[in-house]
């Protein structure tokens, strides 16, 4: 490694509008990739709340590969957010892309989030961090873990230390899914922050609902704190991310599963 790992001190425990992320119990993420209808997305959320799934993701501003894909409702998203998550007493996370939405998405949003494609964007961590709202923070499909760790500097250098870090999966040869999701991150991000918070998104990292289950259970089996699982009730009509999208009502059968395995896991302190 080119440069020693700097000590930080992240947040141990993150309380929200509604509940708290911390190591005591599995914090399920859920919904759709992109916002894309509010009767949908109530219609979701709704599904999920009984999953226990406690944050509702969904995207009102999306980065997408083509220019003239669906980008996202920008505030009609948000404001759609805001009411199901509300409805639900659930809290919410939602991206912000640009330096520009920041201040837009901290009126509404519970929790920002840095997409991979933008972990290096220096100026937008600085802006995020100023917001003073937590950061899930998604990992870079190409960034290393000295890169990852740098990432969240920017946002501890505005005094905010109410951080997330999500593995995503990052790109490798392997053509087996969408990435390779890298769960010897978990540890490794663990030892040089004692304490801090990761979740892993195996939905990104599959690229297909039938993996996604699998991965789930394979990084709650590696020590993470939480997971971020697209969901829709129409898959295959979804606007964006439409094949790794698993049904809500699937979410709630490996909730289940999922917290058990978590019981497990910490009841033999594998983490560090
Ligand atoms: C997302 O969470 O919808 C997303 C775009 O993720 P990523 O930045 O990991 O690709
Ligand atoms: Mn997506």
């Amino acid at each position: 490694m080119a440069k020693a790992l700097p000590t930080l001190k992240t947040a141990a425990s993150i309380p929200l509008s509604q509940g708290r992320i911390n190591g005591d119990q599995l914090t399920l993420m859920a919904g759709p990739c992109a916002v894309e209808d509010r009767g949908l997305l109530l219609e979701i959320a709704g599904v999920l709340k009984r999953a226990g799934v406690s944050i509702l993701r969904g995207g009102a501003f999306k980065p997408r590969t083509f220019a003239d894909s669906f980008q996202g409702l920008g505030e009609t998203g948000l404001k759609y957010l805001r009411e199901a998550a509300d409805t639900n007493g659930m809290a919410f996370v939602t991206e912000a892309l640009d330096t520009r939405h920041v201040e837009l998405v901290s009126q509404y949003a519970d929790i920002l989030q840095v997409g991979s494609r933008n972990m290096h964007n220096f100026a937008l961590l600085r802006e995020i961090g100023r917001a003073g709202k937590p950061v899930l923070l998604k990992r870079g499909m190409g960034a290393t873990l000295e890169e990852f760790i740098g990432a969240a500097t920017y946002i501890l250098g505005e005094g905010n230390d109410k951080i997330i870090f999500c593995e995503r999966g990052i790109r490798t040869f392997s053509e087996t899914s969408r990435f390779t999701l890298d769960l010897a991150v978990i540890r490794r991000l663990k030892e040089h922050i004692p304490g801090c918070l990761v979740i892993v998104d195996p939905s990104h990292a599959a690229g297909d609902d039938a993996l996604v289950p699998d991965l789930a259970r394979a990084a709650v089996a590696a020590g993470v704190d939480g997971l971020l699982i697209e969901t829709h009730t129409r898959p295959e009509e979804a606007l964006c991310d439409k094949d790794q999208a698993i049904l809500p009502s699937s979410l709630e059968e490996l909730a289940v599963e999922l917290r058990a395995l978590y019981s497990l896991v910490r009841g033999h302190s594998i983490v560090a």
